[in-house]
């Protein structure tokens, strides 16, 4: 029966740890879900921020050869490219669109710049673009004179449809970083400008960062470093190409990293925003405290549901336990128990007290079940058992150890007078019994006592010592009690 019940208990802990891992489970994927979201979420964010960024970028740039463009148109209906006239103009241009200065070209190169000085452009990539036809944006050029970067926008001077020259219009970098790149995310993020093949054109100072430098090529410091989620930077470089948005996450310079990419649509410059990862989904950190708290509660709330479930089994056992070492009729202890229970007591029990052994019998029994049948034989047996639960202490042990016999340890008495006045009104709370169904039934008790230490520490020798005082009760009479070593045996 109890293997029964434990197989049960195995089966119903197995459901449970099952039902955890389930749980548990299905709380990492839940988790993971919304980590993926929320990254998701803030890569989006940042990328509309790159393209945001990129468009304005064009449109100032357009802007600027738009200006370019209208001064070129002039230039191109007169007789000479440069005159006081245009030299003027140029001059009031240069300071409205904050160039650094302003340079007219014949179509050999020949140029002339805003302040009258002159300079050859024949051997520069945007002159000769803009010569074409195009509008032409050169590579960030550091001056020899002064050191300053720059870029240059140069459009054709055209004279009904023929083009006469170019117009180029030259601003620092630094006035590129007025237009782009804002400081976002407290200062931690930093924006790139790359061209297709790798080579930074712009690169955002940044205090936090110590990784890429504008002497690096893009692509190569990239390629040794670890890219998550198989991200891989050819990927990129293929973005870059079909000139396409991404982004990668990487660990660069002691950080993971978010490297999101856009076009900007001019010439093939890419705008890249490096930014932490930490940093960037800080909006989102709410959700790890949360997440965080639902871990704790959930663990809480399982550990409760164990320390109850295993509370509830023990209690359950050591009910079972008890109810199958009690007997059913008298509620009293079985004999197993009785013994085991006085045993364990007389093993601990404290050497110098007195502890009574009683041992009663009811008188001439037999006869109860032949007159009264055993029904009234079995009501008999329950109301001693109840009138001993009632007369006797919760700590004593009582104990049916045979068909009419009882047995009570009585623990710890001060003085023999109680065991003896207790034995006494026994006998006579005995003979007050009422069997329903047989009015004139009466019930007497014979009772053997024997007395530890004095006359044995242990259940058996205790139990000797009673039955022969028991015997010595129904040898003189029934009805009566006998103490151990009082009488002559
Ligand atoms: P004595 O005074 O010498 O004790 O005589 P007695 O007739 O009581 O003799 P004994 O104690 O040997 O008899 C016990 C009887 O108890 C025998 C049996 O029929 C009866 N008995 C044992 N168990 C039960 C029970 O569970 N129910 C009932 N009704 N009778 C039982
Ligand atoms: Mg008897």
């Amino acid at each position: 029966m109890r293997k029964v019940r434990q197989l049960s208990f195995r089966k119903f802990v197995g459901t449970l740890v099952a039902f955890l891992i389930f749980m548990i489970v299905s709380i990492l994927v839940f988790f993971y879900c919304v980590q993926r979201k929320a990254e998701k979420n803030v890569t989006l964010e940042i990328m509309k921020n790159v393209e945001r960024q990129g468009y304005h970028f064009e449109l100032i740039i357009n802007l600027q050869y738009g200006y370019l463009e209208g001064l070129a148109d002039y230039i191109g209906q007169q007789e000479e490219l440069v005159t006081e006239d245009t030299l003027r103009l140029m001059e009031d241009l240069k300071k409205k669109c904050n160039l650094e200065y302003i340079i007219v070209y014949d179509k050999d190169g020949q140029g002339t710049y805003d302040n009258g000085e002159h300079g050859s452009g024949a051997d520069k990539e945007y002159f000769r673009k803009a010569a074409g036809g195009a509008r032409a944006l050169s590579d960030p050029v550091v001056s020899p004179i002064d050191g300053e970067t720059r870029i240059v926008l140069g459009v054709p001077i055209r004279s009904n449809g023929e083009i006469r020259g170019v117009l180029g219009g030259a601003f620092s970098v630094d006035a590129l970083k007025q237009i782009l790149f804002q400081s976002a995310y407290d200062g931690e993020g930093f924006s790139v400008i790359v061209k297709e093949d790798g080579s930074i054109v712009y690169q955002e100072d940044s205090k936090n960062y110590k990784g890429l430098v504008p002497e690096d090529n893009f692509f190569e410091y990239y390629e040794k470093l670890w890219l998550y989620d198989d991200g891989r930077i050819t990927d990129v470089s293929e973005d870059f190409r079909n000139r396409k948005s991404g982004y990668v996450k990487v660990r660069d310079d002691g950080k993971v990293r978010y490297l999101v990419y856009a076009s900007l649509g001019l010439s093939d410059w890419k705008f890249c925003y490096i930014v932490p990862v930490k940093k960037a989904e800080g909006a989102y950190s709410f959700i790890r405290f949360y997440e965080v708290i639902l871990s704790v509660v959930l663990f809480l709330g399982i550990a409760v549901l164990f320390a109850f479930v295993w509370w509830e089994n023990f209690k359950r056992q050591r009910e079972l336990l008890a109810s199958a070492r009690t007997d059913d009729l008298t509620g009293a202890c079985n004999k197993k128990r009785t013994e085991d229970e006085i045993g364990e007591w007389m093993d601990s029990a404290p050497p110098d007290m007195l502890q009574a052994f009683l041992m009663l019998d009811i008188d001439e029994f037999k006869k109860v079940n032949d007159k009264y049948g055993h029904a009234a034989g079995d009501e008999a047996l329950r109301k001693v058992g109840l009138l001993l639960r009632r007369e006797f202490r919760d700590v004593d042990i009582i104990g049916r150890v045979g068909g009419d016999e009882f047995v009570v340890l009585m623990k710890n008495v001060s003085q023999m007078d109680i065991v003896t006045q207790r034995a006494d009104c026994l006998c006579r709370s005995a003979a007050q019994v009422e069997i329903s169904g047989a009015p004139d039934c009466r019930i007497t008790l014979s009772i053997g006592i024997a007395c530890a230490p004095e006359n044995g520490r242990s259940y058996r020798e205790l139990y000797k010592r009673a039955d022969r005082a028991l015997y010595r009760s129904k040898e003189n009479g029934r009805n009566r009690y006998t103490v151990y070593g009082t009488e002559r045996d």
